[in-house]
């Protein structure tokens, strides 16, 4: 066995939550040990520098591990109060020296640059002589007695007494995340303690007519997702943006996305998704146009209702009604068409078709069972192999949910490590 090959941890994966893993490792437990990062592509990092439109909402202070997606909710509540935001703020802002900022609960760095917080990683881990591997994919782990060894596409085999799967899920595969976690198990343990990856934080399509006329609108709103059998299973409130795939995305729809995605794949055909596009109630709006139908009467419904709709969606939605916006005046519309028009405005069913493709969703569901996983992301009868980050069945809404998922799992997993190194 090659000395230069054998290592105390080798991390797959150079992601968010193996950069944050390294860091946390070699803080505590860097004297004569080996580290090694495993990267696939030719740079760390390359998921992250995209977060957060590019800014890198990092984490929020308001966390609440219900709106995580897992098959171990009591898990999941006990590994963020183990290490959650705060701890996370404390490592950015104590150790790897990141200013950061709040926007409401949401957490940015200062510089609202991604690369502020790719950099810090990666400055860090070199200064700390983290040793890391790029441009080798790993294909193969095989459990021998002690250590674990690692092989790559290139033909490369390194050892070590642990190692960490840091994988990722399938979106964005550009980035590198090509769902290898799955097939790396495999041979480890048990299939059925993977649930496959799908698609999540994603934006949603439709047939119905005319809604590409509304691509690139923005509204604030509310959404409902109800069954073929007209319960609501999801709800989420925010912004709603129209997609020029003929659909709708924006930050609360991709909240209730997972639910759709697990509906549609379930079979279910008749999935809708309600919209609000006002932001207020039936009630409210029918007042607002009664009160506008006495003061712009001569008006067409578009003129009048101007200021407080946007004019492409007063159009979609009397379109519906068999109405043309532009041609009738708000004179011409009366109490039962205002209450049904206040009605569609606040509640408009778009009958959803299917979701946007991996290539498109900003993370995925599915991944090791955390039940699987003892409290430092140890695979339970696998002593020295640990899954964190995407790779782990547990996704969460937007807002920095998921980024603290990876710093939560990767330092516990630190933590677990320690013990054994
Ligand atoms: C556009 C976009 C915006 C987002 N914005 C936010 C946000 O603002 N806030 C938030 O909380 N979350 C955000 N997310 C989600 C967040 O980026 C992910 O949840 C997070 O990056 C997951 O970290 P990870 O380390 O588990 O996986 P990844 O960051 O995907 O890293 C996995 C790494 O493993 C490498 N790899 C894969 N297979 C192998 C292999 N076989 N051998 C070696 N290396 C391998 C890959 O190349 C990759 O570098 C966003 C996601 C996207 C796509």
């Amino acid at each position: 066995m090659m000395k230069d090959n054998v290592y105390d941890c080798v991390i797959i994966g150079g992601g968010a939550a193996g950069l944050y893993c390294a860091a946390r490792l070699a803080r505590s437990y860097c004297a004569n040990k080996r580290f090694l990062i495993i990267e696939a592509g030719p740079r760390v990092g390359r998921k992250l520098a995209l977060t957060g439109s590019g800014r890198c909402n990092l984490t929020n202070t308001e966390i609440d591990p219900d709106k995580y997606n897992t098959d171990d909710p009591d898990k999941l509540r006990n590994c963020l109060d183990r290490y959650g935001c705060t701890e996370t703020i404390d490592f950015y802002e104590n150790v790897l020296g990141v200013v950061l900022e709040n926007k409401g609960s949401l957490v940015y760095p200062s510089t609202y640059k991604s690369s502020t917080v790719v950099d810090a990683l990666r400055f860090y881990i070199s200064d700390i002589n983290v040793e890391t591997e790029l441009k080798e994919r790993v294909i193969s782990i095989a459990d021998k007695v002690n250590s674990f060894v690692v092989k790559t596409e290139s033909g490369r085999t390194f050892h070590a007494k642990n190692v960490v799967i840091a994988t990722g899920g399938i979106t964005y595969p550009t980035t590198g995340s090509t769902g290898d976690a799955e097939n790396l198990l495999e041979k480890l343990t048990d299939d059925s303690f993977f649930v496959p990856f799908k698609p999540a934080l994603t934006s949603l399509t439709s047939e119905i007519t005319g809604i590409k006329a509304l691509a690139g609108i923005r509204c604030r709103g509310d959404v409902k997702i109800v069954d073929g059998e007209g319960r609501v299973r999801d709800h989420s409130e925010g912004e709603i943006l129209f997609t020029k795939e003929g659909g709708i995305s924006g930050i609360c729809v991709m909240d209730v996305s997972g639910t759709v995605v697990e509906l549609l794949e379930n079979g279910d055909d008749n999935v809708k998704a309600v919209l609000n596009l006002t932001g207020k109630s039936a009630g409210e709006i029918f007042q607002m146009i009664y009160i506008r139908r006495q003061m712009y009467a001569q008006r067409t419904c578009a003129d009048a209702l101007s200021g407080m709709l946007l004019r492409s969606i007063t159009d979609f939605v009397m379109k519906k009604m068999g109405l043309k916006c532009d041609k009738m005046t708000l004179r011409e519309l009366n109490d039962k068409q205002i209450a049904e028009l206040s009605n569609l405005l606040c509640a408009f069913p778009v009958p959803v078709k299917g979701y946007g493709d991996v290539d498109k969703a900003q993370v995925s569901s599915g991944g090791f069972k955390l039940l699987r996983l003892d409290d430092n992301m140890q695979v339970k009868d696998v002593t020295g192999l640990y899954v964190i980050g995407e790779a782990v069945n547990c996704n969460g809404i937007c807002g920095g949910y998921n980024l603290q998922w990876a710093w939560t799992s990767a330092a516990l997993a630190a933590e677990g490590i320690s013990q054994n190194v």
